[in-house]
């Protein structure tokens, strides 16, 4: 069965659910990112691409006509979606780790890297700039990095325990929609 497409309320054009953001509103109308697309009411769609996100800021009518409801006044769009992204990917890396596919500690990292294993690097906020260096050096150049909002810390309590400057992410099956939130903060970010 083909794949459901859906219009990007920004440029028109249709794409697979895959490549574009839903945006719902509450009863109330708050604007809300809905990442896994199941919430439930008529939702809109857009590009997860800075021009298409950027595109509807500036229409600010068009979300909600196309909602058919008013909206109440909130975060610019990209923040917004930022936001539940960010959220999104530290509940996919507590998830990730508990199933065993993430790599962390520099030395199994970079040969995780070297061997083609890692397909992305999320990095806290307070890593150090020398430690973020000595994995490009080791990043084939489709591996992406992301900086996360959190400190090594929270990062650590994700992970189950310590401080980590940087987790890389296995490319499987388990690990698609986490790369894919990753891949969006990279776009977006
Ligand atoms: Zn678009």
């Amino acid at each position: 069965m083909p794949e459901p497409l859906r219009t990007c309320l920004a440029c028109r054009e249709s794409a697979p659910r895959e490549d574009l953001l839903r945006l719902v509103a509450s009863p109330g109308g708050q604007l809300t990112v809905d990442l896994k697309g199941r919430l439930p009411g008529r939702g809109v769609w857009v590009h997860d691409s800075l021009a298409c996100v950027q595109e509807l800021e500036r229409r600010k009518g068009a979300i909600s006509r196309g909602l058919k409801q008013p909206l109440l006044p909130s975060e610019p769009l990209r923040v917004l979606i930022l936001d539940a992204l960010h959220r999104q990917v530290l509940d996919g890396i507590s998830l990730s780790a508990a199933a065993g596919r993430l790599v962390v500690g520099q030395e199994r990292l970079a040969k995780a890297l070297d061997r083609g294993e890692v397909a992305a690097i999320a990095l806290a906020k307070d890593a150090a700039p020398r430690t973020v260096e000595g994995l490009r050096e080791h990043a084939p150049p489709h591996v992406i990095f992301v900086t996360l909002e959190v400190g090594k810390d929270e990062l650590g309590a994700r992970l189950g325990r310590g401080l980590f400057a940087a987790v890389g992410v296995i490319r499987t099956d388990a690990t698609r929609s986490l790369l894919r939130q990753l891949r969006r903060i990279g776009n977006l970010g």
